[in-house]
């Protein structure tokens, strides 16, 4: 792993689903730190990008670089130290304890065994503990998390991606179904590490102002804009949604 090189480096990523493109000829790079916020409408592209990004989805044609290397020649353990991601459908184990979900953020750093023993014993790792109550969960380790709130869901997600710990933190739409204050908590926790690089998809513009340092602009599969957060301006957005947002 090159300190080098760029965590995150697109070169023409383009990407259709059933002939109808999503993401066309999409490059750019990111250093390593940056604290990058995705912006743009319903459709414009955003999570595919974060899911290429994850390697989740296979890109139809371009490259893409984590820190130098090919994600998708990483063994697993490799991966997970590497790059993590919050999906917005927060593939969360329903019948599983939330202490286990969020546990879960550890599975790519243990092996097979202990992974399999800390989904079945009652094991608990201090971090994960620390996490859950800087988050608000504290009191609902040990509910199964289909029984939580959607908002609560959300949290047991970052939970899980903030005990991972991955170089590369991707997040789509991670405070979506938070309220205010609880957005706040989330978004700055999960930008908070100076050596982490964030790339997180946001729907409110107001959050990515606050809480990146760059913001891209999305548009129908392709980049509108990409610039320094205080370059943004009211303008831009307005284009971005062909409305003006409430900031
Ligand atoms: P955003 O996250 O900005 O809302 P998406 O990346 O979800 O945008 O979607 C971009 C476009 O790709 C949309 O037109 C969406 O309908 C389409 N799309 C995304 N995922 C799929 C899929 N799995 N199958 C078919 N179309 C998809």
């Amino acid at each position: 792993m090159s300190t080098l090189s760029p965590a995150v480096a697109c070169h023409g990523i383009t990407k259709s689903f059933d002939r109808t493109p999503a993401l066309a000829d999409i490059n750019f790079a990111v250093a390593p730190g940056e604290k990058v916020a995705l912006l743009g409408a319903s459709g414009a592209g955003k999570s595919t990008l974060l899911n290429i990004l994850a390697g989740l989805v296979a890109a139809d044609s371009g490259s893409l670089q984590l820190l130098g290397q090919d994600p998708t020649r990483l063994r697993r353990k490799e991966r997970a130290q590497l790059v993590g991601i919050i999906q917005q459908r927060l593939n969360l184990v329903g019948p599983l304890r939330a202490q286990h979900n969020i546990q879960a953020g550890l599975l790519g750093h243990w092996g097979f065994i202990a992974s399999l023993a800390a989904l079945t014993l009652p094991m608990e790792v201090p971090a994960a503990r620390t996490i859950a109550e800087e988050i608000g969960l504290s009191e609902k380790l040990s509910q199964r998390t289909f029984t939580l709130s959607g908002g609560e869901q959300q949290r047991v997600a970052a939970a899980r991606v903030l005990l991972q710990n991955p170089a590369i933190l991707l997040a789509d739409e991670p405070v979506a179904s938070l309220d205010i204050n609880t957005a706040e908590v989330v978004l700055g926790m999960l930008t908070r590490e100076e050596n982490q690089t964030v790339l997180m998809s946001l729907h409110n513009p107001a959050h990515a102002l606050a809480y990146a340092t760059r913001i891209i602009g999305l548009r129908e599969g392709k980049l509108a804009f990409d610039l320094p957060s205080d370059e943004v301006t009211q303008l831009l957005l307005e284009q971005l949604y062909d409305s003006a947002p409430h900031l």
